[in-house]
């Protein structure tokens, strides 16, 4: 699972469906703008927005004191990285701050850019009768005459 900070959300990428957010980020997301109609695509397809427990979120406080991060760290950062170590998902964000604080508390993180790019997904075609393989889309299995789906690399 993946928790997005806002610029994730922002790219306009497609982080697949096992993804969630904090409430507080849903107040960066201007209504009715681009990034707020691909968030409403990527709920539609499984994100979830899950608030973090308020003893995480005094943890993450801690956390961020102890780095010198805290002051760097806007209310929805804290929210982002709490949330994260609570479902224990990986955190996507380009934040400096935010991944100096994730690093000490051992939550798992990866730059947008770098992420966004691997994660795309690939498609490939099979026949659903012979089952063969195929990297280009065809109408019909030029094998057997069946019938293609399309399934993921
Ligand atoms: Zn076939």
């Amino acid at each position: 699972m993946y928790v997005l900070d806002t610029s994730a959300i922002l790219s306009g990428k497609f982080f697949g469906n096992d993804v969630a957010i904090p409430p507080a980020v849903l107040k960066e997301i201007k209504k009715g703008g681009m990034a707020w109609r691909h968030l409403q695509y990527m709920k539609a397809i499984g994100l979830k927005i899950i608030s973090p427990p308020s003893d995480v979120i005094n943890l993450v406080k801690k956390f961020a004191f102890r780095t010198g991060d805290l002051p760097n760290l806007s209310d929805v950062d804290i929210h982002i990285l709490a949330l994260a170590f609570h479902l224990k998902a990986t955190l996507l964000t380009d934040d400096y701050s935010i991944q100096n604080v994730a690093k000490e508390m051992n939550i798992e993180y990866k730059g947008i850019m770098e992420n966004g790019i691997k994660e795309k997904f690939y498609w490939r075609y099979r026949c659903k009768s012979c089952g063969k393989y195929f990297d280009e889309y065809v109408e019909v299995c030029p094998i057997c005459g069946g019938k293609i789906k399309r399934v993921r690399k």
